[in-house]
């Protein structure tokens, strides 16, 4: 067989017809990508995987050796336009693959890609990302959890936090101190460990939108092999930069590992402006006529960043940091439509919050979670930092801890 990639138009009709054949339509009477996950949701979306990767449509831009199919984003792009009208397994996306996945291609031993990068693609193995901790996620280097090593193996204690989706999960990527004596940065590890373990301790978080994708976990003596420790003992910020990359690259939109995209309807940031003024009888206003032009304007923005950073990131032009550009404006966008859609709605969005469904509740919602989107994969603050200490070259931020032993670094209590 030849090696030669097949054209994107090709490849576009080939995947309209399996699709077609293959995956469920949408049901117009369902309502998708809401806040809340149900438990049947997993159970669907992994047999959705799985069906794809049988048909060879799976992981299109990993490599054939893991059990993808080897294509450009131009087919991801084509594939997830043809996908549209189906149902496709979106809750494996953020961050099994375009997070946790792309890390591994990176930076995982071979055997590390043959079992969980292969395992998530194809629908067998779900992975999230134990990062964050009570003491603070911006000052990600300054983290608590210790692994000791001990002969074949390592014996983890610490906790994590806001670990998306983990309950859900298989296995996390997770960032743990190896090394007390050396600056905080270079005393660090990244090792997969098992989700659901005997000596880990998981509690869901409830949200005040009613959602609980959130977890925190406690390990008290979690025994793990040292063969899951990802690249060289010690330099697991190096290894963890790659998965903010990747984070930064999937939140922002820009993720060639993301494939389908959500249907609008019961998701608020992507909720027709239009719809809503017509609901709450505004659409004749010129006032709110001009906030719907205003955040059209801001979605073509926002569309040509991605493009013009992704070429740029690929091209070489930029430096890897330049996703913290597309990360930040997937923040600052959405918070300013979500409050674009408040202004519209009035106090309807609030009074329909306990009971109503339909628009009005999806903006009260999205009004109460507005914050979340400058937090997630990286504050917008430290987004700005990034661009203007890494892409700008302007003089990095003071810090006390650099260079100090992590032992000696001043913490709170
Ligand atoms: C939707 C969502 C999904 C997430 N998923 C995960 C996940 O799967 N796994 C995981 O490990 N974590 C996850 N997180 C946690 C996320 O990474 C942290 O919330 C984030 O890194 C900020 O950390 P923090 O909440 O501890 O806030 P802090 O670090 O305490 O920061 C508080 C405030 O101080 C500001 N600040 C802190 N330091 C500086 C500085 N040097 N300069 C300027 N401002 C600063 C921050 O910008 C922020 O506004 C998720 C969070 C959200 C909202």
């Amino acid at each position: 067989m030849s090696d030669q990639i097949e054209a994107v138009e090709d490849f576009r009709l080939r995947a309209r017809a399996w699709l077609a054949e293959n995956m469920p339509k949408l049901d117009p009477d369902k309502e998708y990508n809401t806040n809340r996950v149900a438990d049947r949701e997993w159970v669907e979306h992994r047999e959705l995987q799985k069906k794809l990767f049988a048909g060879g449509f799976a992981g299109l831009c990993f490599p054939k050796e893991y059990g993808g199919q080897g294509l450009t984003p131009a087919h991801q792009a084509a594939f997830t336009e043809e996908s549209l009208p189906y149902e496709m397994p979106l809750r494996l996306n953020i961050p099994s693959l375009g997070i946790c996945s792309g890390m591994l291609l990176d930076m995982g031993s071979e055997e590390q890609k043959q079992k969980y990068l292969r395992g998530a693609i194809s629908g067998e193995i779900i992975l999230c990302q134990f990062l964050s901790e009570p003491s603070g996620g911006s000052d990600l280097a300054g983290l608590l959890t210790r692994a000791q090593r001990d002969g074949d193996t390592y014996v983890i204690n610490g906790q994590k936090t806001w670990s998306t989706f983990a309950y859900a999960a298989d296995y996390a990527t997770c960032l743990v101190r190896t090394d007390w004596d050396a600056p905080k940065h270079r005393g660090l590890s990244m090792i997969i460990v098992p989700v659901h373990d005997a000596a880990t301790h998981l509690n869901r978080v409830r949200m005040v939108d009613g959602s609980d994708e959130f977890c925190e976990e406690f390990f008290t003596d979690l025994v793990v092999p040292a063969e899951n420790l990802v690249g060289t003992e010690n330099d697991g910020w190096t290894v963890g930069q790659r998965q903010l990359f990747y984070e930064r690259q999937a939140v922002g939109g820009g993720s060639p590992y993301v494939s389908g995209r959500a249907p609008s309807r019961g998701n608020a940031a992507g909720l027709s402006i239009e719809s809503l003024a017509r609901e709450v009888g505004k659409d004749q206003d010129p006032a709110v006529r001009e906030l719907v032009g205003w955040t059209h304007a801001q979605d073509v923005v926002n569309h040509q960043l991605i493009k013009r950073i992704t070429v740029g990131m690929a091209s070489g032009e930029y430096p890897a940091m330049a996703s913290s550009m597309m990360r930040l404006a997937h923040a600052e966008i959405p918070q300013a439509k979500v409050d674009v859609m408040f202004e519209i709605a009035g106090d309807a969005a609030v009074t329909s919050l306990p009971e109503g469904d339909g628009y009005l509740r999806s903006v009260g919602v999205a009004v109460l979670m507005r914050q979340g989107a400058s937090l997630g994969g990286g504050s917008s603050e430290m987004s700005r930092n990034m661009i203007s200490e890494r892409v700008l070259m302007m003089p990095r931020e003071y810090a006390a801890d650099r260079d100090v032993p992590f032992r000696e670094v001043r913490r709170g209590r």
